[in-house]
This record gives C-alpha cells, structure tokens and sequence, in this order.
C-alpha cells in the first residue's frame, strides 16, 4: 500500500469501506506521520493516539459506516473534547480537561472519524500567525520560518504537513480561511449559525463560526456536511436544511461554469496586496473564465471599513466571553494562598493566564462597550456592520458569489508582524466582511508567489454554501493542488 498519509479522505474512506485498508492502518499512518514530524512543524498541542486508535477499531469492527468512516481527524483546541485537554492554546486553560463534547465532536464521533488530537492556534483565536499560542508558533510546512496563517495555523499546517487528512477550525475574522491561504490548503467558513457553536469556547459569539479544512475541495465538502446542521443547543443555529456541499462540488469538479457570474470586489482587487498574489488571482479569474463564468466587477464601498469595525465588535465580545476565566471554576488559580482577597487572586490569575494579545483585546473590548463611549464605538460599529450587510446583498443581486484573494500577502517570517498589532490585523482584511455579513466564504489554493501559496476567496449569500463549493472545485480542476516541499 502506497503512503497512506498522502490520499485524500475521499479515498481513504474509499479504501476503508472496502476494507482494502483498516481504520487502524489509516490512524496509525497518521499517527506515524506526526511521530516524525510534528517536532519541526508542532501542529499539534495535544495527540490522543488512545483515542484516535480505539475510534479507528470500532469503524474496523462495523459499528459505524458512513461517508468519511475512518477517516482521521485533527481538530483545533478551541473546541471541546471530552476528557481530552483543550486549551485553546492559553495557559489560562493548562491541563483542562472539559466534561463534554461540542456538537461538532460529538457528529465526527458519529461518523466514525478517529481524533488525532487537538492543533495549535493563536490564543483564544485571537491572531493571524499562531505567534500567540502560550505553546510556541507552528510552523509553515512550505517554509519552517514562517507563519502558517491564524488562528488556527495548526490545523492548516497539520494538513500541509500530511498529518492529518481533514482537520476543523474556527473562523471569526478569517481563521480557517487565511491559514488555508497560506499553507496551500482549503478552508471553508459556513454560514453563520449552519454549524453548531456549542462546545465551542467563545470569542465573539455574534462571528465564530466552526467550519471544515481539507486539501481537496471534495475533501472540505464531505467534512461540512458532517458537522453542518441545526443543534437545539445552539441558538443562533439556523433550522433549516443545510445545502448540499458534496453535490455541488462534484458539479464543479466537471469544470462547467456556463451562466455563473462572478463578483470581482473591485475595492479587494488590487492595491494593498503584494504583486505575486494580485497575479496568480487574476490567472485564475481568468482560468474561471475559461469555464464558461461570467465577471462583473461590483462595489462594496463599505467593506473598507470592516477592519475597523471588527476590532471594535470582536473585543467588545471578547471582553465579556473572557469574563468567565477568573480561577474560580476550571484552569488557572494564581496566588491563592490564603494571604489574597478572592479579588485579587482573580485578577493575579488573569495577569498570569492571558498572553499580551488577549489582553490588547480585553482592554480594547471594555472600553468600547463602556458607559459613555458605547454608542460611539460598539454602537456606530454596528452600524457599519448594517452597511456592509447591505454592499453584501446589493451585490448578490447581481452576481452569484463575490471573489477575492483570501489575504493581501503570502506567508510571512515569524516576527514580522508582531511588533505592530495593526500590521497583524491587516492579514484579514479581505476575509472579514464575510463575518460580519453571516455568509459563507472559501479559500482555495490558486498558485504560487515566489515559492508560496496564494489563496482565492469565493464569498456567496448566507445559506448558499453549495455555490462557493461549486465554483472553488471548478478551480480547483482547472490549476490543481499544491504540495510542500518534502518534510
Ligand atoms: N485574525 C483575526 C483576529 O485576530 C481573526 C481571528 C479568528 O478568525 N479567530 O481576530
């Protein structure tokens, strides 16, 4: 059997369900594979070989079939396992084991998916670069000096690094879809309120959004549709039924894109990225068109300041999900020595437990939302919010899905951004108005720029999930996959 770590999920699940080749094998080729890399590309915070094996044996015993059955799965630490460490890479969390499973879980669980383990990521999400995980950066598989994108670079890198077929992420602000970009991988973000939240540790509950990251279109496709669906526990989940993602990626991946129109984001179109990602997103374009698509270019006038009005939403939400880490309940307890005030045990903990990020944003987020200054920060960022709602819905009723590059740069060396915080924040200023929107949007890998990978944004109306899957396979069969230099 060739390298079982280089197929994709769709054949592996293939192979499994033909039982030319077991879960276990496939598990344990994973699980190999992260042996012997994982130390240069620390993807993973967390590996539950245990699990992951006896999850593998029970699909090898019939108990569970399905469409990805034995099919590993690496899943961020942002989100739930039970009895399995998550952290969401703060110190704040060290060693927290939760009592139960998100939503998510629990469906990958039922659909006989072995969890590798838990990936790295920017602390509590907030970041573009993992450069903010209490545990130390992960590595970008195309070049181990750089980012691999964030917050959830470790689920990105995992896949680019052959660790992990499939993996889950969290997108916020862009966090699936720009680790996709640069690491050569897919990420889709669903609609907002299509994929559960519950089990999710929160950021700003009005933007996460937990959605599937592969390295084929099909691959992302077959994951969304796992997780994808209504949960009572949610209750900003939508009760509807979800669209359907494989078909329409199938349907692209015939490369017929007759009578689709296309959405070129005139304002996203050129300045403010660098040279090597306006051109390998023009080729494509132009690739698209080949198929048969249509482009229009249309206005969104407001999406410039989608920026500025998500780090005034995010924080302000940030500032009160983050209220609950007080050493009280679970994680961290500093100082509590009976010489302290419950007060200042609290606060000593929360000095100790949060990275200098999170604290930016704490401090950010309260001042925004404080008597006095709350219509004039929180307040007019909603407004703004409405505005870019509508540049989303005037622009649907003329096209299909809107295009962009995912991100304005490729991926760039660790330390480069981080000594100023808005040159960190600008790495999603094209994935942004999405979440502020509710939509769905996709990265796919579109070419290269001097050796790295560039990403190509498909956005489309909040429920439409299957036309960006339709138009991201078409690409996808038109320019292919990319692949790492050997590790
Ligand atoms: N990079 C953005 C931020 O730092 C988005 C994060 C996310 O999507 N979780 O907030």
């Amino acid at each position: 059997m060739s390298d079982l770590t280089r197929l994709s999920a769709a054949e592996l699940a293939s192979l499994v369900a033909k039982r030319e080749v077991s879960a276990v094998e496939v598990a344990t080729a994973h699980l190999d594979r992260i042996d012997a890399v994982d130390e240069r590309v620390h993807a993973f915070l967390h590996v539950d070989r245990e699990g992951a094996l006896a999850a593998a044996a029970a699909v090898d015993r019939g108990e569970i079939t399905g469409p990805l059955a034995g099919v590993p799965i690496a899943v961020k630490d942002v989100v739930t396992t039970k009895g399995v460490p998550t952290t969401a890479a703060s110190k704040i969390l060290e060693g927290w084991k939760p009592p139960y499973d998100a939503t998510i879980v629990e469906r990958l669980k039922a659909a006989g998916m072995p969890i590798l383990g838990k990936t790295n990521m920017d602390e509590f999400a907030m970041g573009s670069s993992t450069e903010y995980s209490a545990y130390g950066p992960t590595n970008n598989p195309w070049d181990l000096g750089r980012i691999p994108g964030g917050s959830g670079g470790g689920s990105a890198a995992a896949l680019a690094a052959y660790e992990a077929p499939l993996a889950i992420g969290t997108d916020t602000g862009g966090s699936i879809r720009q680790p996709g970009a640069v690491t050569g991988t897919v990420g889709a973000k669903p609609t907002y309120g299509g994929t559960s939240r519950y089990g999710l540790i929160a950021f700003s509950s009005s933007l996460d959004t937990p959605g599937p990251c592969g390295r084929t279109v099909e691959d992302t496709a077959l994951l969304h549709a796992v997780i994808a669906g209504h949960d009572p526990r949610d209750s900003t989940s939508i009760p509807q039924p979800v669209p359907d993602v494989v078909a329409a990626a199938r349907l692209g991946a015939t490369g017929d894109l007759t009578g689709v129109k296309l959405g070129l984001v005139k304002e996203f179109a050129g300045d403010g990225s660098e040279p090597g990602v306006v051109a390998a997103f023009r080729e494509s374009l132009e690739a698209l068109v080949k198929l048969g698509a249509e482009v229009v270019e249309v206005s969104c006038p407001n999406f410039q300041y989608a920026l500025p009005a998500y780090y005034l939403i995010a924080p302000s939400e940030c500032s009160s999900n983050l209220a609950r880490f007080d050493g009280v309940r679970y994680g961290l307890r500093s100082g509590d020595d009976g010489s302290r005030s419950l007060e200042e045990v609290m606060s000593l903990t929360r000095d100790e437990g949060f990275g200098p990020e999170v604290k930016r944003r704490i401090i950010l987020g309260t001042y925004a939302l404080s008597s006095g200054y709350y219509d004039a920060y929180y307040g007019q960022a909603q407004k703004v919010r409405t505005l870019i709602t509508r540049d989303f819905q005037a622009a649907f009723e003329q096209v299909d899905v809107l295009v962009s590059p995912t991100t304005p740069f490729v991926a760039f060396p660790f330390g480069s951004r981080t000594g100023d915080p808005y040159q960190m924040y600008l790495a999603d200023l094209f994935t942004i108005p999405t979440n502020l929107y509710g939509g769905p949007a996709i990265s796919v890998p579109c070419g290269l720029s001097e050796g790295l990978p560039v990403g190509f944004q498909i956005m489309a109306p909040t429920m439409a999930d299957d036309r960006m899957y339709r138009v991201a396979a078409a690409l996808e069969s038109a320019v292919g996959t990319f692949t790492p230099p050997a590790l």
